[in-house]
């Protein structure tokens, strides 16, 4: 376990330097432990989307959002032997904050969130929390800049690709957004970045983006922590 937590500190000042974004976990105790007390209802991705006040321009955001579901959903299908994971409603839930991303830009980030302004925001405006046996979290926010994260069940990234990654190349297309969803759901679910940073074909390396979906891979490990989450089944399943 102590590895495991140097490993994860060597890793987050990786990130730092080299952040494709950041894996944050928000709480210790295991969620895999968490996960397997319940068992009464199908664990399920919901879905926020998180509008600040002021002008928003929401023009395709939520179909942009949709697709990218629906192609990270086939794709985690692929690769996990037709397991993968479900959503809670066909609809993205629109919460519209009383906040103007102004109010979320300061001296440290400029006009960035933070990981935790979306947390705690999406924590004033829902029910999301970390490490949920029910549901996985995945937050967008409209509007401004944010660097994703993602990590114990949570998952926030802006809906517009240029500004959801630090490096911002190869990346503000629609195939990036979408390679970025399934990253960051990655992270929810429980996996890491991939061991090898820099293998352009890791859906959790450095570049996972850039090849996405065809020529983007899970590594055998990846698939080996992900066949052990309730949140990855066959779809048919109950
Ligand atoms: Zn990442």
């Amino acid at each position: 376990m102590s590895e495991l937590k140097t490993n994860l500190e060597n890793m987050k000042i990786l990130f730092l330097a080299l952040s494709f974004c950041i894996f944050t976990r928000y709480s210790i105790g295991s969620p895999i432990e968490n996960l397997k007390t319940n068992v009464e209802s199908i664990p399920t991705v919901k879905v926020l989307l998180l509008i600040p006040k002021g002008e928003v321009n929401l023009d395709g955001i939520e179909e942009k959002i949709s697709i990218a579901l629906k192609v990270t959903k086939e794709w985690y299908a692929n690769q996990l032997g037709g397991r993968t994971f479900t959503i809670s409603t066909s609809n993205i839930e629109k919460i519209f904050l009383q906040e103007s991303v102004s109010q979320f830009a300061n001296e440290g980030t400029r006009k960035s969130y933070s990981a935790e302004i979306c947390y705690q925001l999406a924590q004033k405006y829902s029910n999301v929390k970390t490490d949920d046996p029910k549901n996985i979290w995945l937050v967008f926010i409209a509007g401004g800049e944010f660097i994703s994260h993602g990590g114990s069940g949570f998952a926030c990234m802006s809906s517009d690709p240029f500004y959801a990654v630090r490096h911002r190349t190869n990346i503000n297309t629609i195939t990036g957004f979408q390679a970025i969803v399934a990253h960051e759901l990655g992270h929810a679910l429980g996996i890491n970045h991939a061991e090898d940073w820099y293998n352009n074909r890791s859906l959790m390396g450095r570049w996972g983006g850039v090849l996405f979906p065809d020529k983007t891979f899970l590594l055998d490990s990846d698939k080996k922590i992900l066949f052990t989450s309730p949140f990855i089944r066959k779809p048919e399943s109950p």
